[in-house]
């Protein structure tokens, strides 16, 4: 028997070979011959595509089923993230089902509570017993043709785009080997640890801001890298939302995209978390590290801030109970007629401004307490 954590020689030596080539061949290749600007524009692209069938395809469309699209796109994001070869979209997406069902236990493949090289590459590289490795909880995608086919087909598709394609772009200008080293090794080796660093780096670096208890973090600097995925303290908590960054200026380019295809019907029923759950989880964030600099803070701060930062709480709970209810009402009265759920809609969008602007009031007081206590400040306002 196997011993368990023992290496994947075979998975070591393709993930060390891929970017050994990527990175060594592609810089003596350049060193010999230079660079043509169709090389640095072919890794780009096929960057940018891979990284996409990653993000907007196998995490946000099949994993999270966040959103629906038509079978053409199904079948191009299919395509585009096969050609990242991070396996099929059926064990690519119980892994991440996994993940976030049972976040950080030995029931999550790649728990950041084995370290960071585990939940980086570690996972893949070591021989999981085949009880974990079992692929389960998707048998709403095994019934898809573009997974079954894929499924069938997963390394023929990868080689014909993944590294045919670029070799016959290559021989158009007459530099197959350099089409190659930069479209297809170094390529692979950049959208394999962008989507890795989601795994670690977006477990280690940034804020919380939506949950305290999560170890999954927010940091806009690892969203460029990762496609859009850095507000992963976000996803973490709202996993069915199509969207990771959810300020439209947030780097996230499979949400503006999908939005997009929205815009001309080719992608519907986005799911988006309601403004006031977004920000009743921002205030439990927030009052739980209060909570916890409280609990071990002098008797002085404590006595001076605990019952303040009841009174906060308190007060946005109010708040939360009523913008919950108006929501309710007018969604429940949204009918077929388009006229009249236009001044609902209106409606709606009035009571979440609103309601945000008191909330975020009442943020802010917590935020500067928080603050307080951790330079140790006596003020109360
Ligand atoms: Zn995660
Ligand atoms: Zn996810």
């Amino acid at each position: 028997m196997k011993k368990q954590n023992s290496y994947n020689w075979n998975m070591v030596f393709f993930l060390s070979i891929i970017p050994l080539i990527g990175f060594v061949g592609t810089g003596i290749y350049v060193y010999h011959n230079g660079i043509v600007w169709q090389e640095p524009l072919l890794l780009l692209v096929f960057w940018f595509l891979s990284g996409m069938g990653i993000t907007m395809g196998y995490h946000r469309l099949f994993a999270h089923k966040s959103y629906e699209t038509t079978n053409f796109i199904q079948w191009v994001l299919m395509i585009l993230g096969s050609l990242a070869f991070e396996n099929t979209i059926l064990k690519w997406s119980s892994d991440h089902r996994k993940h976030h069902t049972h976040p950080e236990t030995e029931n999550d493949p790649y728990s950041i509570k084995e370290g960071f090289w585990h939940a980086h590459i570690g996972w893949i590289l070591k021989n999981t017993p085949e009880e974990k490795n079992k692929i389960i909880g998707v048998k709403d995608l095994e019934k898809k043709s573009v997974v079954k086919f894929q499924n069938k087909y997963y390394f023929h598709i990868g080689i014909l785009f993944g590294m045919v394609l670029p070799l016959c772009i290559g021989l158009l200008y007459g530099r197959p080997l350099g089409a190659i080293l930069w479209g297809t090794f170094l390529r692979i080796t950049l959208v394999h640890h962008a989507t890795f660093f989601i795994n670690s780096l977006c477990h280690y670096v940034g804020a919380r801001p939506y949950d305290s208890n999560s170890t999954a973090r927010d940091s806009w600097f690892v969203s460029l890298f990762t496609f859009g995925e850095g507000y992963h303290n976000y996803h973490h908590k709202f996993q069915w939302d199509y969207r990771n960054g959810i300020k439209w200026f947030a780097f996230d380019p499979s949400k503006w995209i999908i939005n997009f295809l929205s815009y001309f019907g080719f992608a519907y029923n986005l799911k988006k978390a309601k403004e006031y759950l977004i920000w009743e989880s921002r205030i439990e964030s927030i009052k739980n590290q209060l909570n916890d600099k409280l609990s071990s803070a002098t008797d002085s701060i404590a006595n001076l801030y605990i019952s303040k930062v009841e009174l906060l709480y308190n007060q946005s709970q109010d708040i939360f109970t009523i913008w919950k209810e108006l929501d309710l009402k007018y969604n429940k009265s949204i009918s077929v007629d388009k006229l009249k759920n236009k001044e609902i809609i209106k409606k709606i969008r009035n009571i979440n401004k609103e309601n945000i602007n008191k909330v975020k009031l009442i943020k802010i007081d917590l935020d500067q307490i928080l603050l307080n206590i951790k330079r140790g400040k006596l003020v109360l306002d």
